[in-house]
């Protein structure tokens, strides 16, 4: 089979999600299965929906109109803060958007006016990751705004944590959300439906928090894909962390030093490098590189260590696994090199149903 590739799970996937259903329903939150790590890729979206998740979101319109031109049937929310130049896409294709913008909440008003429907909001609270979000001194005269925009539905709140700022979603911040929800619903006489914590980093204030508050839902990728809490990233008990394994193939080896010879100069990567001399050993070269994959990102599940990598090539130490030219080198990926990879077009996507 062709590679350099991706082999997909399906199956650790589907058993990933319907794991965290149950993790996180058991009291009483929401997930919304969030398929930027998969561009909307329409045949794992809805492996998702088919094991029970409704909403589905991600912060790219055009992935979004890919899952709906692809078929998926689920409600669709937009992540990413609209963009003003993409109102009129966004109200069309999204059914749901996060906002932290007047401005543009206005203009979704606008677009949702003309085309006669209801586009449902969910306000952002800065909380202390400092990306998106409203200040909390902010939010009340926001609410008042929006609460008067026509084809706006104001449905809920919601925080992000340990994107920017590494912050984490600990108790007190959820306490601070929670209290934001239940001041709010008092004084503007309001029921808000969601009110969404975080992503994959609120884990572990799920796990050892007694009483969770108004806290009904969380964006879950990471999580779902990687089966990993994204805070330190360890292991959720029972989830599969390997939905995803990176295929390469050996183009060469030989046995060559372990030092460049000759005058040094900047290499390929515009660095000088030291390198150890080891005397010779066997070396291998993978016909994968740079442009495909930031090679810090990717974890071997052979015995061979990776020296080093140009745009093209990887270059590996073989004298432990001793593989031969045409020999394939499994990877597990982390969540960034997998989001590279995903978008590489000279990576395969291979599904395994
Ligand atoms: C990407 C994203 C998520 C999902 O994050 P994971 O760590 O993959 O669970 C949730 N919310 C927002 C706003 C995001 O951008």
């Amino acid at each position: 089979m062709r590679t350099p590739r991706i082999d997909i799970d399906i199956r650790k996937i589907a058993f990933n999600t319907k794991q965290l259903k149950k993790i996180y329903g058991a009291k009483g939150i929401q997930i919304i299965g969030v398929t930027k790590l998969v561009q909307g890729n329409p045949v794992i979206a809805s492996v998702l929906v088919d094991n029970g998740i409704e909403i589905l979101a991600d912060s790219r319109i055009e992935n979004i109109i890919r899952m709906i031109k692809g078929g998926v049937q689920a409600e669709y929310l937009l992540l990413r803060t609209p963009s003003l130049s993409q109102v009129e896409e966004i109200v069309t294709y999204a059914n749901i958007s996060l906002n932290s913008e007047l401005s543009i909440l206005r203009e979704l008003s606008k677009y949702a006016l003309i085309r006669r429907i209801t586009h449902k909001v969910i306000l952002m609270l800065e909380l202390g990751d400092l990306r998106e979000g409203i200040m909390p001194l902010d939010i009340d005269s926001t609410v008042k705004e929006v609460l008067d925009l026509k084809g706006i539905d104001f449905i809920g709140i919601g925080s992000n944590f340990a994107c920017y700022g590494g912050i984490s979603p600990d108790i007190d911040k959820m306490n601070e959300l929670s209290s934001i929800a239940i001041r709010l619903e008092k004084k503007f006489k309001i029921t808000l439906t969601i009110i969404s914590g975080g992503n994959s980093a609120n884990y572990n204030w799920f796990k050892s928090s007694k009483s969770i508050g108004r806290i009904n839902n969380l964006r879950l990728g990471e999580s779902i894909f990687l089966g990993r809490e994204s805070l330190c990233r360890e292991k959720i008990p029972t989830l599969f962390t390997d939905a995803f394994t990176l295929v390469a193939e050996i183009i060469e080896t030989k046995i060559k030093p372990s030092k460049p010879y000759g005058k040094v100069y900047k290499n390929a990567n515009g660095q000088i490098e030291k390198f150890k001399d080891m005397g010779l050993i066997n070396r291998g070269i993978l016909a994968i590189g740079r442009q495909d994959v930031p090679v810090l990102g990717i974890i071997p599940r052979e015995n061979i260590l990776i020296l080093g990598a140009s745009s093209d090539h990887i270059v590996i130490d073989n004298t432990k696994s001793n593989l031969k030219v045409g020999d394939t080198i499994e990877f597990s990926l982390r969540y960034m090199a997998l989001l590279r990879a995903l978008n590489s077009s000279y990576i395969t996507k291979n599904i395994i149903i």
